[in-house]
């Protein structure tokens, strides 16, 4: 298979494995650990401990208006975690400048730690990002990233929280 049709399956890749995973009787020790890990939390609740902006990204999908956010041109040594429920998504090493005007990175820290789902609205076929852990949306993946990977994962930073290196 041509290599760049190949990167392009990556991410429906992950789909399917992320499917099978949580077919009913697949279940083991380690899904059920990962299962209570979960943070499930009411509308309510989100709406309480999220700013208004980080509320209308993270639980309705929303997206942060271009070169606005805090981390779009923001390049220190450290990790970012998700802004909601503070699991690790991104080392500062896979970030990249883009020019397109949101936080950019050419891989996760963990696939595991992702969720990648088909999206189709605005006229588009996407694939947004999710946290695994508390199903924040996060932004999307886009096939234009710089090599190896190929991929840019394009992120709000207001889904984010920056932690530096020690
Ligand atoms: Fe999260």
């Amino acid at each position: 298979m041509h290599m760049k049709n190949y990167i392009l399956l990556i991410p429906f890749m992950v789909i399917f494995n992320t499917c099978a995973q949580n077919e009913p009787g697949n279940s083991s020790i380690t899904d059920q650990s990962e299962v209570m890990d979960k943070v499930i939390k009411t509308e309510e609740e989100w709406r309480e401990q999220l700013s208004p902006l980080q509320y209308k990204i993270m639980r309705k999908k929303g997206t942060e208006r271009p070169f606005t956010g805090k981390y779009y041109d923001f390049f220190e040594k450290g990790h970012y975690e998700c802004a909601a429920c503070g699991q690790i998504l991104f080392d500062s090493n896979s970030k990249f400048h883009s020019g397109c005007g949101w936080p950019s990175f050419s891989e996760p820290f963990s696939n595991k730690n992702l969720n990648f789902h088909k999206d189709t609205s605005h006229g588009m076929i996407r694939t947004e990002v999710t946290c695994s852990r508390c199903d924040a949306h996060l932004g999307h993946i886009f096939n234009d990233g710089p090599p190896p990977t190929g991929l840019r994962y394009c992120i709000n930073s207001a889904a984010l929280k920056f932690v530096p290196q020690k």
